[in-house]
């Protein structure tokens, strides 16, 4: 056992129990995933799914990982988004790419969340990820906003195409952390297919749990 291991022994991602390798325990890694899926129906987007609902300990870790700089979260957080991939939406697809935080944001968060997880599941996928979007300027989180119009509208025009003639009729898995509403999903998808995107699938780690 190293000094790190010894002085930060792992811990299970989602529920903190300490662990003798890996980053999930077993129970975690049974029961979390089993009670997630979730589909659902977006804008522009073929298919969509997600291995976690974003509540409890699922919820508490994803916060951690992105405002308490648990960056090596991401290496638990992807053979679960990887598999969900694999299981719910195949793995015909040309290219990976991800609904990138602003550079502002980057700058005060250090990495981009969604980036680092898309990297680690689409390594795991075997399949080729580039940077597809940019998010030119700053947006309010949707769950803060309520109707559907007012959250297409906080959005619309955040994002821009970069690189298009790259992906050209291409197949796109677009991933992103948490899918709330749709509606940043279905933005990022509406500028992708505008740009020439053959077809648009997305993957989120979570989804917000449906309203009652
Ligand atoms: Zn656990």
């Amino acid at each position: 056992m190293g000094l790190a291991e010894l002085l930060f022994p792992p811990r299970c991602i989602f529920c903190r129990e300490f662990l003798s390798a890996g980053s999930v325990c077993p129970r975690c890694a049974q029961s979390l995933p089993a009670r997630g899926l979730v589909r659902r129906r977006h804008e522009f987007i073929d298919s969509a799914a997600s291995p976690f609902v974003y509540d409890g300990p699922v919820r508490a870790a994803i916060l951690r990982y992105k405002f308490r700089g648990r960056r090596a979260y991401a290496e638990g957080f992807a053979p679960f988004l990887a598999r969900c991939v694999e299981e719910e939406l195949g793995r015909d697809f040309d290219v990976v790419t991800w609904a990138p935080i602003s550079a502002r944001r980057l700058r005060e968060r250090g990495f981009d969340q969604s980036e680092l997880i898309a990297r680690l599941t689409a390594e795991k996928l075997d399949l080729p990820i580039e940077r597809l979007l940019r998010k030119t300027r700053d947006t309010k989180p949707n769950s803060s906003i309520s109707g559907a119009a007012r959250r297409r509208a906080n959005v619309s025009g955040a994002y821009t195409a970069v690189d298009t003639a790259r992906f050209r009729g291409a197949k796109v898995l677009l991933i992103d952390d948490i899918l709330t509403t749709g509606a940043t999903l279905s933005e990022c998808a509406r500028v992708l297919l505008t740009a020439g995107a053959g077809s648009v699938c997305a993957a989120t780690l979570a989804a917000a749990p449906e309203r009652r």
